[in-house]
């Protein structure tokens, strides 16, 4: 019999249950990708999650020839395309591994009972999470909200954790006519994708050498040096991770491998990269529970909160987007977003800091800026690390908690190694006023560095004002 694997962001071979199921129950299969953007709508891939698309599609078609078969590239709409291709290629069932998107979760949903009202077998499986959302709950069975006790739940389920084998062989039915990849139109006409293509290998096996590299490099150090956006002291898995490239429980086995173990309680030296991989489970399960909160706010009380008007602060929004507020740190962060598609965690949550508090602008508008520009760009985790910074999500930063980006910028690049990297016109600045060049006028004249767009300490005495009013509102 035929079955169709439809792979969306499953994007690998090893570890994939549905393709694993499929291959275990049929003897031929054909490896499917849809192309239906609009079934995403109002979350969209952005214009950096188009190109890495184009070229994972294409490593994985690699990696399926390996195997004697090949993807099958077509467009949507997703229903219609996969009733077609039953037909074509007489197939009995399809498999596919769930997504959790609001969007993805209602047409799976329409699509599995379509499928099954026709006779054809509908068979869907976890690849991307360690948990269901639905799987972990508190005492009384509602969804936690607080990160501590869901993760410390997590823990004690995470020995049943184990992976499905790599696919080897896989006997296609004959092709019905395709798309090719190049006709889905993901790569930019403008080539604005050079920096993309000098930073990141996407795939399958880009995700395990970068796996492979962090093990041996990194890991050990995570804990100390996963705060120094100077150092390689992160995984950079995140888009890796976004597309299915490559799995948790693959990280997670290859991990219990290098530390000889297979517990990963606090006292492990893996538990501090573990902790961070809890936090993409538990925004997982926060997007399933509250599906509103990719537009509006987890904490209903920040509904009426005095948010700057967008219309004055459209050239703040600009000049914050473009690299070019006048503060250093910020700058540097928006410009490694910009040229690579990806910014260090630490950077996120100061630039974060500064629109949502200092310019007091709606977290909406970072949300929106970063899902056009992140090659990690992922409902969950976006939602839930613009949430966190505006103070107006779940465990949440409270509001009044505002980073000051020179503190920050003294604290965690000291030497001023990320910001000269990223502000080649400051090479030569000394710290500490590499972290506030507007003190020196002369300087900002020499190197038509911009002033700063905002008075960091009147716009944090002005955002804590605005928090003091919505506390006596309530
Ligand atoms: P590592 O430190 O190596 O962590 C390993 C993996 O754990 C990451 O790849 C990621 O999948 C997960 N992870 C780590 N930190 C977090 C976190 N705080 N929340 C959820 N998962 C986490 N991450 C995204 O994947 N996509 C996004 O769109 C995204 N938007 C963000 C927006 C803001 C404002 C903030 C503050 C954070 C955002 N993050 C997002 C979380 C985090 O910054 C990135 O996951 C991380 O920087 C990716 O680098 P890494 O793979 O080297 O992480």
């Amino acid at each position: 019999s035929t079955a169709i694997v439809w792979l969306r962001r499953d994007l690998r071979l090893a570890d994939n249950p549905a393709l694993h199921a499929a291959l275990a129950a049929h003897a031929r299969v054909l490896p499917v990708y849809i192309h239906a953007p609009e079934e995403e709508a109002p979350w969209q891939p952005g214009a950096a999650s188009r190109w890495w698309l184009h070229h994972s599609l294409s490593a994985l078609d690699e990696s399926l020839r390996a195997c004697g078969a090949r993807l099958h590239i077509v467009r949507g709409p997703s229903l219609q395309t996969l009733q077609r291709l039953i037909e074509s290629c007489g197939a009995a069932a399809v498999y596919w591994n769930r997504l959790y998107e609001p969007a993805a979760l209602a047409r799976d949903r329409d699509i599995k009972q379509s499928l099954r009202a026709r006779g054809i077998t509908a068979h869907s499986c976890n690849a991307a999470l360690l948990f269901e959302p639905w799987q972990l709950a508190t005492g009384e069975g509602s969804p936690y909200r607080v990160f501590t006790p869901f993760w410390r739940s997590a823990l004690t389920s995470m020995d049943a954790v184990a992976c499905t084998p790599a696919a080897q062989r896989i006997d296609m039915p004959p092709m019905p006519t395709c798309t090719p990849l190049a006709a889905l139109d993901l790569l930019p006409r403008l080539r604005w994708d050079r920096g993309l293509a000098a930073h990141w290998q996407p795939g399958e096996s880009g995700a395990q050498a970068l796996l492979h590299a962090f093990i041996e490099q990194a890991v050990h150090g995570y804990k100390a040096q996963r705060d120094y956006p100077a150092v390689t002291g992160t995984s950079r898995l995140s888009a890796h991770l976004h597309f299915g490239e490559i799995g948790p429980r693959q990280i997670l086995a290859a991990l219990r491998e290098h530390a000889g173990n297979d517990r990963v309680g606090a006292a492990s030296s893996i538990a501090p990269y573990v902790r961070e991989l809890g936090w993409r489970e538990f925004s997982h399960h926060l997007l399933y529970h509250f599906p509103h909160t990719p537009t509006r706010n987890f904490n209903p009380r920040f509904d009426v909160f005095a948010w700057a008007d967008d219309g004055v602060h459209a050239e703040a929004l600009a000049r914050w987007q473009q690299g070019r507020s006048g503060i250093p740190i910020v700058d540097a962060g928006m410009r490694e977003l910009w040229h690579t598609g990806w910014m260090h965690n630490r950077v996120r949550m100061i630039v974060a800091s500064l629109l949502t508090k200092n310019l007091r602008l709606h977290w909406l508008h970072g949300a929106r800026w970063f899902w056009d520009t992140l090659v990690d760009a992922d409902l969950a985790n976006n939602t839930q690390g613009w949430q966190w910074s505006a103070g107006t999500g779940a465990d949440a930063a409270p509001y009044f908690r505002i980073f000051s980006p020179v503190a920050q910028s003294a604290k965690f690049d000291a030497a001023g190694d990320y910001i000269r990297r990223w502000l080649p016109e400051l090479a030569a600045v000394p710290a500490p006023l590499l972290f506030q060049p507007w003190r020196d006028a002369a300087l900002l004249q020499r190197t038509g560095y911009p002033p700063p767009l905002l008075d960091l300490a009147a716009s944090r005495a002005q955002a804590l004002a605005a928090y003091q009013q919505l506390r006596a509102q309530a």
